[in-house]
């Protein structure tokens, strides 16, 4: 029989149901404040200056804006929207929002609805206690917020009003970015110009803007919310900080891709149809592998509004689960010994007129140009793989990369068996003169036909060309994909600009396109083919490979976070306009600062909860046993109480600021690594042990086995 959401949901009869007063046709993009929404209601000339700005990416004529903004003032009123508010990505990883009344008095005990150019434009949020790893703190404390109007304003709807989100960038008033967004921008704008440069020299005469694309698949896990509500440890963390291995792991992997719990399917669907309004075009769903994990992807979009739509879905993600009595977790690692959360992040390059420059093709000019991009993201990956690891670096990653589940914290290439065979005759060269028409002298018309989808799916490469795209595996659930991506867009323009110069000195010496690509591609190869490796990324053997190979092994987030400020980091990023020294410095200091920060509020919880909760659980159930005379189990409980009481005061003793190092926060990160995670792990050991003794009504923790398969 049917369980309606509204039997599910203890909280709320009327908000467990979907709103299903559209068809699923017909809500697309319902939300937003669509180009074919801005035609409807623009003035022709308006909407089609708006239209040729943005598709040159060009800065917006402030005189537009009134225009725009009193269209979508209009449109956001008739949705019943009362506030609007500049949407932006603060460096604390979620979005944050200041709500703003669309009403002004006028005086004569009215109000009527404004919203102006200029405030569509530019928005002064009382921001100062985002982190901003002192760009602002020696200044005056002022941000500002600017309108992103390459990505559309959309709707927040709530069953008591609606809220207008206009994505903006966030700033502070000397113009450093404080945000995700505005180095994602910049670093788009820096490898189209680097890709149409390239592409001019591959023969492309009509690209004028080459586009990178972005579809992150999403893991999370959805448990009772009565579970999350009864253990601090998650509703302060996001994580199980106690909590021994159920007797039924994913041992059977039963879950995965197994059909899909009723309630979890009705809530999938809200969900979908909430993001579906909003114009977020969700593609798959399914169960992961482990118990109570699931994932969520889009079709692919552009890094941008790729990127803004990965918050919202976050977002709805975990607004919807509520609905349904349930709790959404995005952290990497909610429980120990079970599969931790990460995110794909899809990535590639497309040009204005629709084509994957990653997208091997059945024609040879094609397939040069497919090679040389292709070994340009090699030799990007290879240089700045310490830089590409610090972009997934964080906390709740530390449990993941590098243990047998997740990609490890060494960053390799995969690159498939044909591809790498084409690589490999490339290198060895083959004798003679190409052939005309031929691919670079290898005696093929064009690549051996890539069906590079289908096969060997290596499913332990953090960097795996998946047919027409690379998947970057290693980011983490609860991460903004921005970052990640505007690593890879920098990197990537630069090592197009790297090999297009020779090629296009080799052109100017005379060499035709293929005489002279050839060279420069087995050049790149021999050089940085180090990086790429097909085999088990779980195995110890592969660290010992990587190690001799010369690859960086960052084991945990203080190891990786100082690759933001390298020299070689510094120096792309600065050549290429993205991030400045300054903000990269802040960057690195606020992501060392929230590792630290998010650690210590961990060993607090750990210790508190085992002295206030666990300790008096097991100190009742050593009573209960003393006063029965089970001799046996008196003194094996005793001996563990007694190892539990020394290990919380060991715990208790390193929390304590004064016992700690904690200037520079570098030095408080390592401290807490190497000292309080360790305290944390044995005080959790024990804590597992007296689990699985104390009598289960004394116990005052849910036990995995509930929270894990109550669906
Ligand atoms: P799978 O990886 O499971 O085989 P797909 O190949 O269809 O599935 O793609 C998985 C993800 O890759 C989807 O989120 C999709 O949007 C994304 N994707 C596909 N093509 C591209 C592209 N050109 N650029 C970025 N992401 C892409
Ligand atoms: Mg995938």
């Amino acid at each position: 029989e049917n369980v309606t959401a509204a039997q599910w949901s203890p909280n709320g009869a009327t908000l467990g149901t979907p709103d299903l007063t559209l068809p699923d046709n017909q809500i697309f993009g319902t939300n937003v404040f669509t180009p074919a929404e801005q035609r409807q209601r623009l003035p022709k000339a308006v909407y089609k200056q708006l239209q040729l700005t943005l598709e040159r990416g060009e800065a917006l004529d402030s005189s537009l804006a009134d225009s725009v903004a009193l269209a979508m003032k209009e449109w956001a009123l008739e949705r019943g929207a009362t506030h609007y508010a500049h949407w932006f990505q603060p460096l604390t990883g979620s979005t944050a929002e200041k709500h703003d009344s669309f009403y002004n008095p006028v005086g004569d005990g009215t109000a009527i609805a404004d919203f102006s150019g200029k405030e569509l434009i530019q928005g002064e949020p009382d921001a100062s206690s985002f982190p901003t790893g002192g760009i602002r703190a020696t200044f005056e404390a002022r941000g500002y917020t600017a309108w992103d109007p390459t990505s559309p304003a959309f709707i927040l709807e709530n069953p008591n009003g609606a809220l207008l989100c206009i994505p903006t960038a966030f700033t502070s008033w000397t113009g450093e970015a404080l945000d995700y967004k505005i180095p994602l921008l910049r670093s788009m704008g820096a490898l189209s110009d680097a890709a149409v440069r390239a592409l001019r020299l591959l023969g492309d005469e009509q690209t004028e803007r080459v586009f990178t694309t972005v579809g992150p698949e999403q893991e999370y896990f959805l448990i009772d919310e009565q579970y999350y509500f009864a253990r601090p440890d998650l509703l302060t963390t996001g994580r199980t900080l106690y909590g021994a291995q159920p007797p039924k792991g994913h041992e059977l992997d039963d879950h995965y891709f197994g059909s899909i719990p009723e309630r979890v399917l009705a809530y999938m669907l809200d969900v979908e149809r909430e993001l579906a309004k909003l114009g977020v075009p969700i593609k798959t769903r399914h169960n992961e592998v482990a118990p109570a994990q699931y994932e969520i992807a889009p079709m692919f979009e552009n890094s941008n509004v790729g990127s803004d739509h990965q918050q919202i879905t976050m977002q709805v993600l975990q607004n919807t689960a509520r609905k349904y009595g349930l709790v959404c977790l995005l952290h990497e690692k909610p429980f120990a010994g079970v599969n931790g959360s990460g995110k794909h992040n899809n990535w590639s390059m497309g040009t204005d007129s629709g084509d994957n420059l990653l997208e091997p093709g059945d024609t040879p000019n094609h397939n040069l140009s497919f090679l040389f991009f292709c070994t340009a993201v090699i030799q990007a990956v290879d240089k700045h793989q310490g830089l590409l690891r610090a972009t997934v670096a964080g906390p709740g990653q530390d449990h993941r990369l590098g243990a047998n589940e997740a990609p490890p914290a060494i960053i390799s290439i995969f690159l498939g068996e044909e591809l790498a065979s084409v690589y490999e005759a490339i290198e060895k060269g083959v004798a003679g003169e190409p052939k005309p028409g031929s691919l670079l002298g290898l005696g093929t018309d064009v690549l051996p036909p890539l069906p590079l989808h289908g096969g060997d799916r290596n499913r332990t490469s953090p960097f795996a060309f998946t047919g027409n795209k690379f998947e970057f595996r290693a980011v983490g659930s609860t991460q903004s994909v921005a970052i990640a991506n505007t690593v890879l867009n920098t990197i990537a323009a630069e090592a197009i600009d790297d090999l297009a110069a020779k090629l296009g000195k080799a052109i100017e010496g005379g060499a035709t396109l293929e005489e002279a690509l050839r060279p420069v591609l087995q050049e790149s190869w021999s050089a940085h083919k180090r990086i790429v490796f097909d085999g088990d990324g779980y195995s110890d053997e592969w660290h010992d490979e990587a190690e001799q190979r010369g690859l960086l092994n960052l084991r945990t987030t203080p190891d990786a976070l100082p690759y933001f400020v390298k020299e070689e980091t510094v120096k792309v990023f600065e050549a290429y306009n993205v991030l400045s020294e300054r903000e990269l410095e802040s960057r690195y200091e606020v992501f060392t600062e929230q590792y630290a920060v998010k650690l210590n509020i961990e060993a607090e919880t750990a210790a508190t909860m085992a002295r206030t909760l666990l300790l008096p659980a097991a100190v009742r159930h050593l009573a209960l046993l003393r006063s029965a005379g089970v001799a046996e189990l008196v003194s094996e409980t005793e001996a563990l109480v007694d190892e539990f009481v020394a290990k919380i005061k060991a715990l208790e003793a390193v929390n304590l600021k004064e016992n700690q190092e904690d200037e520079p926060p570098a030095a408080w990160a390592i401290f807490l690594r190497d000292r309080v995670i360790p305290a944390m792990n044995d005080v959790r050991e024990i804590a597992d042990k007296l689990e699985k003794i104390v009598a289960d009504d004394l116990w005052p923790l849910a036990k995995y086995s509930e929270i894990l398969f109550i669906k």
